[in-house]
């Protein structure tokens, strides 16, 4: 018998979210260092193996998945993952299929991915200045972010952005993003840098308290906390002079983890139960072998009992180790 999946805490994990790879055509200086060593191609399931394995999440009670990365939209034949996908949406078994994208390529999919059943995605975006752009992934693709944007509002998908608050970077530029967001109706969610991976800048250098935004952000506009409850991390305010909704993830400063109802895999079947811990379970093999589906079951048994109550990130000492030496790009956001 299959069952559902709630962790040792009563938490009850609906939301998975699934890095296809760990590849990426940017190189945000907060998420990857300029020469990473990617996951051995050898090792990446296929897309058949990773609908079969969101078909067994479906099955214990899975109802959003989010599809990332690294960056999803550089996945070949991503579109077809999806479209299979799509089959348990409008079954109703899954309430939502989302995605989330630096944009570089949605100008090319956005049509596709709204004919699929995709109705809202999360874009990241953290300035909207080319030089500092350029900067801060180290590729020139501002303008094709742009485009994928506006094809993606075109083909009727909800966008909101996720922007990485960045002390000396863009934190200065975040009123002008939040107005230029609420002026083409997407909202916009602010997070903390978090100590993921070993990257080639000090995290301390990076790092910037939302709370400090806060301040700065209300000697300009009128901020009313919302109660807003969208199943994330995020809490809400609304901000009186654009009428648009700000979000805030505070992984640093505010622990959000007591309504946490999700885990991620990986592209090679990794089961992650916490961003803010490097234990692991893996169910390639589980999947690959015989009695698949009795040996899933047995690991997700011990995922849920092993999903840790709440993760500790620091940062605060300059040329610390990360907290968790995985990088962000492998589980996604
Ligand atoms: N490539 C896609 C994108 O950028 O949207 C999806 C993967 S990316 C790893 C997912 C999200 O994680 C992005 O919004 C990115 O800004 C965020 N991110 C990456 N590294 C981070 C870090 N160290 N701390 C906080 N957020 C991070
Ligand atoms: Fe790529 Fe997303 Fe990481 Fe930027 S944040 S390097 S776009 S995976």
């Amino acid at each position: 018998m299959t069952q559902q999946l709630i962790d040792s805490f009563g938490r009850e994990i609906t939301y998975l979210r699934l890095s296809v790879t760990d590849r990426c055509d940017l190189r945000c200086t907060y998420c990857m260092a300029e020469n990473m060593t990617f996951l051995p191609r050898k090792d990446l399931l296929s897309l058949e193996e990773l609908a079969t394995l969101c078909e067994s999440f479906i099955k214990r009670g899975i109802k959003k998945i989010r599809i990332t990365g690294g960056e999803p939209l550089v996945r070949r034949d991503l579109m077809s993952f999806i479209h299979k996908l799509s089959k348990h949406r409008i079954s109703g078994k899954l309430d939502e299929i989302t995605l989330t994208t630096n944009g570089t390529l949605l100008s090319r999919y956005a049509k596709e991915l709204k004919l699929n059943g995709v109705e809202r995605i999360n874009i990241s975006l953290d300035t909207l200045d080319p030089i500092v752009f350029t900067k801060l992934t180290r590729r020139n693709a501002l303008e094709a972010v742009l485009k994928g944007i506006d094809t993606a509002l075109e083909a009727g998908i909800k966008v909101k952005i996720n922007t990485v608050a960045l002390k000396g970077v863009n934190d200065t530029e975040i009123p002008s993003l939040i107005e230029w967001a609420h002026n083409k109706s997407m909202d916009i969610t602010l997070i903390e840098v978090m100590p993921l991976g070993d990257i080639d800048e000090d995290r301390v250098d990076q790092y910037i308290p939302l709370n400090a935004i806060r301040d700065n952000l209300e000697q300009r506009f009128t901020l009313n906390n919302v109660p807003l409850r969208t199943g994330g991390p995020a809490r809400y305010a609304k901000i009186k002079e654009t009428g648009g909704i700000l979000g805030m993830i505070t992984p640093l400063t505010n622990n959000f983890c007591a309504s946490c109802n999700r885990v991620r895999v990986t592209c090679t079947g990794q089961i992650y139960t916490c961003l803010g811990h490097g234990h692991k379970l893996d169910l390639r093999a589980a999947i690959r072998g015989e009695n698949s589906d009795a040996e899933l079951e047995r690991l997700l048994g011990v995922a849920m009992r092993e999903k840790p109550e709440k993760h500790f990130f620091d940062i605060s000492e300059r040329g610390a180790k990360p907290t968790v030496a995985r990088h962000m790009s492998v589980t996604g956001g």
